[in-house]
């Protein structure tokens, strides 16, 4: 017999661990619209995806007031299918992504918010910025001409580890890097102001190390299915 997790109730005992300006996405890829409706009924109002195709079904079946985060890589080929809509992309990793996210955002009449992903953790995956690849992207201007994306801040994943001290250290990296862009580039932009790190395992450590935002889809939804 499987159990049904009570959605509402691990929403509400996430939440409760966080503070008020720590904000919540609810991670939603692979689950059912209708655990997503749950959490909707119960308050929640920004919603996670990884994956264009499946971002693409939930919006029109959802509520017109759902915050959409892009969370997942996103190929520059797909950016003109969620730019109408998407309320931030989390995982910009290069300026050619960042480029057309502009293009298409210019089409739509709109500024879309964006935060540039780094790969901090040990685990080795083709996404995400070094600390040097974002300075140089940066350092570049050329996102400075791009009027139709507004960089918000700074994604990132720590290490899937046990050991807390390297998840800890990790984020506490990323928000000492978020502080030397926030100096040298965004002193005067408000915008810039979002440090997305914590996810199901690991965000009580974020919200210790600075998070601003925190992407949770295990805790509050149960294991996915694949
Ligand atoms: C799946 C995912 C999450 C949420 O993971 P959980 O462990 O289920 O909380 C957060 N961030 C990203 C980028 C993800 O792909």
């Amino acid at each position: 017999m499987s159990t049904k997790p009570d959605i509402a109730r691990n929403l509400q005992k996430v939440l409760n661990d966080l503070p008020a300006s720590v904000k919540l996405v609810a991670v939603s890829k692979f689950h059912p619209l209708e655990m997503l409706r749950e959490v909707y009924d119960a308050g929640q109002r920004v919603f996670g995806e990884n994956h264009v195709q499946e971002l693409q079904q939930k919006v029109g079946q959802m509520p017109k007031d759902v915050e959409w985060h892009l969370i997942g890589h996103l190929q520059t080929n797909k950016v003109k299918y969620i730019v109408p809509y998407i309320s931030m992309i989390e995982s910009v990793d290069s300026l050619k992504l960042l480029q057309e996210i502009n293009k298409q955002a210019a089409k739509n009449d709109r500024v879309v918010r964006v935060l540039l992903e780094l790969h901090i953790a040990e685990e080795e995956t083709k996404y995400g910025l070094t600390f040097d690849a974002c300075r140089e992207l940066l350092a570049s201007g050329e996102w400075r001409e791009l009027k139709n994306v507004k960089i918000c801040g700074l994604m990132m994943m720590a290490s899937f580890v046990d050991d807390e001290q390297q998840i800890r250290s990790e984020m506490l990296s990323a928000a000492d890097f978020f502080d030397e862009v926030k100096a040298q580039y965004f002193a005067d932009d408000d915008a810039f102001c979002e440090r997305s790190w914590g996810m199901s395992h690991d965000y009580p450590i974020a919200v210790e190390c600075r998070s601003t935002m925190v992407r949770v889809g295990t805790t509050i939804f149960g294991e996915r299915v694949y």
